[in-house]
């Protein structure tokens, strides 16, 4: 009997954590979890109930109202609040612009903590989780740590062909930064590395590869836990 595992994918927006993310818990037989999806998800909910996103007081009254539920398959990721199919309007501009000031509220992130920690006890087999702080925070026991890197460039070039061209390569950097500072500078869970996770930098390296790393770093562990 194979141990579950628990792999944490962390770092700034634009590394490829998402495509690896799902890779490797496709490649491997594993549940996914995309942590970013909920901090959206509760933002989303809170701009379309009139809620002051830049008022932590609002923020953290209303954190306990909305149901958020996530799907566990890598090759289709889901999540919907109060029973409604967000995945697309989550990853609006409105929303991306919010997240940071709602994800910074510590009764917000209680609430994330939770649903992440359950998730994990529903995978028999073993989850990979990314996020910003799943590393440090969510699971300090994961049997695998990551944390990916890459220049802002090319960070900044990847979410500019997510976005197909609807913001300047340029405001997308600027909008990538803002957010990595304010993720990294918030008091509770900031983003970070954990010290025992392996740093990889994909600046100069194909998704492929990338996911042939992380796949590797699992399966050693497995082989001295199982
Ligand atoms: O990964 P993604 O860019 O979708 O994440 C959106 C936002 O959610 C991040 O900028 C951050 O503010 C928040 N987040 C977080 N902790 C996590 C995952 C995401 O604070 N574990």
């Amino acid at each position: 009997m194979v141990n579950p595992v628990i792999v944490a994918i962390d770092g700034p927006s634009g590394t490829g954590k998402s495509s690896t993310s799902k890779a490797v818990a496709a490649k491997l037989g594993l549940s996914y979890l995309d942590t970013g999806a909920q901090y959206r998800a509760i933002t989303w909910w809170m701009l379309t109930n009139g809620v002051d996103v830049n008022d932590p007081v609002a923020v953290a009254d209303s954190a306990g109202k909305p149901a958020i539920v996530s799907g566990s398959d890598p090759a289709a990721p889901a999540i919907t609040v109060d029973g409604l199919d967000a995945s697309g309007p989550i990853r609006s501009q409105e929303v991306t612009a919010a997240v940071s000031a709602v994800s910074a509220v510590p009764a917000v992130r209680a609430r994330m903590v939770e649903l992440q920690r359950a998730a994990a006890d529903e995978a028999p087999e073993g989850i990979v989780v990314e996020g910003r702080d799943i590393g440090t925070t969510v699971f300090p026991a994961a049997t695998v740590k990551i944390f990916l890197t890459a220049s802002a460039e090319a960070r900044a070039a990847r979410r500019s062909s997510e976005l197909k061209g609807a913001q300047s390569v340029a405001a997308t950097q600027a909008a990538l930064v803002r957010r990595d500072a304010a993720d990294s500078g918030r008091t509770t869970s900031p983003l970070a590395k954990a010290d025992d996770a392996v740093e990889v930098d994909t600046t100069e390296l194909s998704l492929e590869q990338v996911v042939e790393c992380v796949v590797t770093l699992v399966e050693e562990k497995r082989a001295t836990i199982s």
